[in-house]
């Protein structure tokens, strides 16, 4: 330990800079469609990253595909994400990554940071996660600054679209995870700076209904009515979870319905969107062959109407296997060397550490600050958390570096390419 203490010192000489990180990065509007936003923010994480001297790229990522409400698919552009690499050739490589963009968008009332006690900062993605932003900077110029940095190789990864599911980012990290032996990721950490062990999976579908119109009064016969449909079918969608078709660990939620138009016509149109979560992948795979069994049965059966879906498991399950688990007990014990007693709990939520647990990668996923009330306009962070969680992946990554924890240099299983 006495060696990494200079180092570690050196990022609580930095917290001053770290709030003012936070800050300047929180009152820059990046909701994830707000493109122009998230290029400022793209640029000022560019500039912050430029002296660590790794190779920067700017990734284009496809467009977002939805679903609007006449059933139509709609493109949306997304913003860029911004790669950084350095020593990719080194025995021991770690993945590093968090999102610069937020839940709030452009025209959101909820836009500046507003400091509400000395150590509790308000602000749109204060914790989650533009605080996750500046841990992460701050641990690898922790890193960079000691002795034992080329020991280890870093890939940072900073997307665009986390708050859609990463629609357009999602492939990065399979691409991540063929190249690297670790992941951290920086979401922010639950209540006192508990690690997440172990995260379920979520699947977002789209079913749409067309039948044909009619008037109502006068030839009701010729049409079909896309509408009453759909209803039976979110009957039969809520029965699929309790009758057992699917297992004890899956629920289904339908959130939103769409259709029709003036009552005199008979609808021809309606669609309903779903959520399905999961526990494990095998829930995943059966509640995945529950909901094809489902459409598949409504197609044949239903004279006139036809069916469309959309959409699929974009988060897997994140389970705790026994590599990651080791991960989590490093990290705990990097904690005790720190004098914080990390526990570490399961989460119903879900992360891009979901994407990259299923690509392969061992990852702990909420190493960000702590803070609270995400995903609202009493979203804070608490300032001494930023240091300290700073230090607490310095501390990993060094003692990864310097053989202090042994890590196997191989990647996972299942995956090909050179490495050794
Ligand atoms: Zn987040």
């Amino acid at each position: 330990m006495a060696g990494y203490t200079p180092i570690l010192d050196w990022i609580d000489s930095q917290a001053p800079r770290m709030r003012r990180l936070v800050r300047e990065w929180s009152d820059v509007n990046s909701g994830s469609h707000n493109v122009a936003g998230l290029a400022t923010m793209l640029h000022r994480l560019r500039s912050a990253w430029e002296p660590l001297g790794g190779d920067i790229t700017e990734l284009s990522l496809p467009d977002e595909e939805t679903i609007d409400s006449v059933g139509k698919i709609v493109n949306t552009p997304l913003g860029k994400a911004l790669q950084i690499r350095k020593r990719p050739d080194a025995p021991l490589r770690a993945f590093l990554c968090i999102h610069m963009d937020t839940v709030y968008p452009a025209d959101s009332a909820f836009q500046r940071c507003e400091l509400l006690d000395d150590n509790t900062l308000r602000g749109p993605g204060v914790a989650d996660a533009k605080g996750g932003l500046a841990v992460m900077l701050l641990a690898v110029e922790a890193l960079e600054r000691s002795p034992w940095a080329r020991s280890i190789g870093w890939e940072v990864l900073i997307n665009p679209d986390e708050e859609l599911g990463s629609p357009g980012s999602a492939p990065l990290f399979d691409e991540a995870a063929r190249r690297n032996h670790l992941g951290l990721l920086f979401e922010p950490a639950m209540g006192e700076g508990d690690l997440v062990s172990e995260r379920g999976g979520s699947g977002s579908f789209e079913l749409i209904v067309h039948g044909r119109s009619a008037h109502a009064g006068r030839d009701p016969k010729a049409g079909r009515n896309a509408i009453n449909a759909m209803a039976e079918m979110i009957g039969e969608l809520n029965l699929l979870e309790l009758n057992g078709t699917t297992p004890d660990g899956v629920t289904i939620n339908v959130g939103k319905v769409e259709g029709g138009g003036p009552v005199n016509v008979v609808p021809d149109l309606a669609i309903c969107r779903f959520n399905v979560r999961v526990k494990t992948p095998q829930d995943q795979s059966a509640a995945g062959e529950g909901i094809l069994n489902f459409f598949r049965n409504n197609e044949r059966k239903r004279d006139g109407i036809r069916l469309e879906m959309h959409g699929g498991f974009h988060r897997p399950p994140k389970p705790l296997d026994p590599q990651t688990a080791r991960l989590l007990d490093h990290t705990v014990a990097c904690g005790k060397e720190l004098g914080l007693s990390l526990g570490h709990r399961r989460s119903g939520g879900v992360s891009d550490g979901n994407q990259l647990a299923a690509a392969g990668l061992p990852n702990l996923d909420s190493l960000g600050p702590r803070g609270g009330k995400i995903h609202s306009p009493e979203e804070y962070v608490l300032l001494d958390s930023l240091p300290e969680r700073a230090k607490l992946t310095a501390l990993l990554l060094m003692e990864l570096a310097s053989g202090e924890i042994k890590w196997p240099k191989s990647i996972h299983e299942g995956h090909e390419g050179g490495l050794e």
